[in-house]
């Protein structure tokens, strides 16, 4: 028997409207037995797309064409499928349904009150591997708006560490992931900017003006300093997360109003640059060795992307539902430093870090480490008398870089 699914609210729509007939879609897979019959064409399903016809109370006095489709008869106590088959005969099939808002809401009720999330609104600037999971993430914890940013399109160098399939090729990754975080919650509304944020300021100020909550996982730094005058300019906060080369490890930062910024943490787009991970050849700083530069190259697996995202969505929640009685309200107290960094191999940057099994107290692998950010007094883009202009070059002569003297908490 074939098996239907059809969806609760596209149900109530039809039998509240005056139609006593109308002309849907199905999706089929074939030898699976598995239909999905929808009221309007979807815009990026797949399966074998056939015919669906949607009735009240009956099944119509004469067949619609000498193929194959599908009736739903529709009364208001029962839902009943068939399959006309290619000999006009009618095989009942086995009726399932896709849950409705009301019932996708009580049964997301747990550990985070649905309705703290419903109606925030997260921007996440950058849909590669960072962005583009932590968009589905949020979107299955329940957060109900999102604006996704991102000019790029799906390419198949992207595939290992993407949550886009095969499926996805050639697609802008703003349209890829939208459906991504709808096939997680139908609910949620998805605006999508497939720009780059340095070229529409207007848009961008808007944009940071209106959410909740900003997530910066681009690979440049250009977008990292420009959003940080935005977030000042509104008093937002964000997170800023990202892999440093060949993902031997990462780093996620919190911005908050009145604490230290991007610029405070970085010093100098200079030294940024040569840290940050660089995944296109043509953005490689000039003073970059051969072998450098393939190690660049290599970005690493998508299990060294994982925890990096994770810790970035337990954030996002925490600063989502900061000041709200949930069930994550333990981390509000715990999660408490700007900065946090984690290592998956003891390589460049950690190279000097204690191996795993004989760390002790020392900063190894595989573990996270918090550190205190100081606010730097002469910060180009936070301090009083900054001076930073939105796409001004910065005079970095002054400042230094601040990894070097940034203290880990290991917390033993
Ligand atoms: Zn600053």
């Amino acid at each position: 028997m074939k098996c239907i699914y059809i969806d609760k609210d596209e149900v109530l729509a039809f039998l509240n409207s005056e139609d006593c007939h109308i002309e849907g879609q199905s999706y089929e897979w074939e030898g699976e037995n598995v239909v999905h019959i929808h009221t309007a064409a979807l815009p990026h399903a797949f399966g074998r797309v056939v015919a669906a016809h949607w009735h009240k109370s009956s099944l119509p006095s004469e067949p619609y064409a000498p193929e194959h489709y599908y009736v739903v008869i529709l009364s208001d106590n029962e839902a009943k499928a068939y399959y006309v088959n290619e000999e006009l005969q009618l095989e009942e099939c086995e009726v399932n349904f896709i849950p409705s808002r009301e019932e996708m809401y009580s049964r997301a009720k747990g550990i985070l009150e649905v309705d703290i999330l419903s109606n925030k609104r997260v921007m996440i600037i950058g849909l590669g591997s960072f962005g583009s999971q932590i968009a589905i993430e949020l979107a299955k914890a329940g957060v109900g708006e999102f604006a996704l940013f991102d000019f790029d399109r799906v390419e198949l160098h992207n595939l290992a560490r993407h949550t886009c399939t095969i499926k996805d090729l050639g697609r802008l990754k703003t349209d890829a992931i939208k459906d991504a975080v709808i096939g997680k919650n139908k609910l949620a509304k998805v605006d999508l900017f497939p720009i780059n944020i340095t070229d529409q300021k207007a848009l961008m100020d808007e944009q940071v003006a209106k959410a909740d909550l900003i997530i910066c996982a681009t690979d440049n730094n250009a977008s990292r300093f420009y959003l940080t005058q935005c977030l000042l300019k509104y008093n937002k906060v964000a997170l800023f997360g990202r892999a440093v080369t060949r993902a031997e490890g990462g780093d996620v930062f919190r911005h908050r109003p009145g604490g230290p910024c991007y610029n405070c943490l970085v010093g100098s787009r200079a030294h940024a640059m040569a840290t940050e991970e660089i995944t296109n050849r043509s953005q490689l700083p000039a003073y970059v060795s051969e072998e450098d530069a393939n190690a660049m190259i290599q970005v690493g697996l998508s299990s060294d992307i994982e925890p990096i995202c994770n810790l970035i969505v337990k954030l996002a929640l925490v600063e989502l539902s900061r000041g709200k009685n949930s069930g994550i309200e333990s981390l509000e107290t715990e999660l408490t430093y700007d900065y946090y960094m984690w290592a998956n191999r003891r390589e460049r940057r950690h190279a000097v870090w204690a191996p795993f099994n004989e760390a002790k107290n020392k900063p190894t692998i595989l573990k996270w480490y918090g550190a205190r950010i100081a606010k730097d007094d002469n910060c180009p883009s936070c301090s009083a008398n900054a001076l930073l202009d939105l796409g001004e070059d910065l005079n970095t002569d002054s400042l230094t870089p601040n990894y070097e003297g940034i203290v880990l908490e290991t917390g033993e």
